[in-house]
């Protein structure tokens, strides 16, 4: 018979007809394998014991062993038999045997059976991964990492499945044109809201939406008293009915010194700009999602030793982004803004330095092309349109 191979960096596994294999997920294995190796590198770790909650055909776990130096184990878990009989003949033929460790349980059973035993834990579920987080920030070692995808971009991003949203993440989403990124933030929150239960922080390394789906990496650490800093960096989104302003109403801010619930700069119902009534949506994390010190340090090992990488240049290209994010929460599209003052569309690149002339910053998104975070007022970026 003609079996297909699969080739991905420098794994390969027969094509399996009942084992779920997806190719375009490839790019999020790579950048993974970055992530991973420049972790463990950077936190000095040897020896670590990885966890892949939900492993499939096993594809990722062996990966992980092949070609990240400095792991003793990487288990593979599956509740699926024949999942499980894949991974292990799959590890064999790609000789790590020895460090691929298969396993047939529920994912959550795994996680608590290895509760504060596991360096990294690593969910890939279908859809959401929201029934996972409870075991899974308990099941990261303190200062340890965890990668989450959640691929159920329908209900996370547009407004259209709100109610969805708040019953799965505790959280409505928003018909926006920054619907990634809140998407990304409405996981981030939700992460946050597990771990903080625990006594843990989610600290997000990198945060991305690709594709269809979005990924996100922690480092989780014990921090009982940091939990209470949540608070300053959760908002509720207010989107203007009318001009699409968007306006983030934090849930606490730090007044002399002490943190103050309920008295951040108050939202009038009317929008400051056009005076029609706002959307409200959230909460989001509206901290930061990337750790620009880890982003640098992933670009760096990307070109010392990932270079044989599928996706390699398209990880560059992220990572370029990715650092060069200001930190202020969501985007606008320019056009979507110009639209509304009937004004003819204004050159990104001009847009941009009229923001900048006025002393304020002003960067692309990875997460969409052809928007703008800034964090001028909205009063003064109205300002700029008008004028034009
Ligand atoms: N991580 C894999 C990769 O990179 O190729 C793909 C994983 S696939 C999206 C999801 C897998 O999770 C399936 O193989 C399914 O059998 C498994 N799964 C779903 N729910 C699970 C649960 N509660 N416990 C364990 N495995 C589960």
């Amino acid at each position: 018979d003609d079996i297909r191979v699969i080739s991905e960096g420098m794994v390969k596994i027969p094509q399996s007809t009942n084992i779920f294999y997806n190719p375009t997920q490839e790019f999020n294995r790579d950048m993974s394998i970055v992530v991973l190796h420049t972790f463990l590198k950077s936190e000095s770790k040897s020896d670590a014991t990885i966890l892949e909650a939900m492993s499939a055909s096993g594809i990722r776990a062996i990966r992980y062993a092949k070609e990240v130096p400095g792991i003793a184990k990487v288990i593979a878990n599956d509740y699926s038999e024949s999942a499980v009989e894949t991974i292990k003949k799959n590890a064999e033929s790609n000789q790590v045997g020895d460090l691929v460790q298969p396993s047939f349980a529920d994912a959550s059973c795994k996680m608590y059976e290895l509760r504060n035993a596991a360096t990294v834990v690593d969910i890939d579920p279908y859809g959401t991964p929201t029934p996972f987080l409870d075991a899974a920030v308990q099941c990261v070692q303190e200062d340890g990492l965890l990668m989450v995808t959640a691929t159920d971009m329908a209900v996370l991003a547009g407004g259209n499945h709100a109610d969805s949203c708040f019953a799965k993440y505790g959280s409505m989403s928003l018909k926006s044109k920054a619907c990634h990124e809140i998407a990304l933030r409405i996981v981030i929150h939700t992460v946050q809201s597990s771990a903080n239960r625990y006594g843990r922080v989610a600290i997000p390394l990198l945060s991305l939406s690709v594709d269809f789906y979005v990924r996100m990496c922690f480092k989780i650490i014990r921090s009982p008293k940091k939990t209470k800093q949540s608070a300053l960096n959760t908002s509720m989104i207010y989107q203007c009915t009318g001009c699409k302003s968007i306006t983030l109403q934090p849930l606490a801010v730090v007044k002399k010194g002490h943190t103050t619930f309920a008295q951040g700069p108050l939202v009038s119902r009317k929008c400051e700009i056009c005076d029609a009534v706002h959307h409200v949506a959230g909460p989001i994390w509206s901290g930061p999602i990337h750790n620009k010190d880890f982003v640098s340090k992933m670009i760096h090992e990307v070109n010392d030793r990932y270079s044989y990488l599928g996706t390699y240049e398209r990880i560059k290209g992220m990572l370029g982004l990715v650092q060069e994010e200001i930190d202020s929460p969501l985007y606008y599209e320019v056009s979507e803004l110009c639209s509304i003052v009937k004004a003819s569309s204004i050159p990104l690149i001009q847009f941009r330095s009229a923001i900048m002339n006025l002393g304020y910053q002003v960067s692309l998104t990875h997460a969409e092309p052809n928007t703008i975070k800034t964090n001028i007022p909205n009063s003064s970026l109205w300002d700029i349109l008008r004028a034009w």
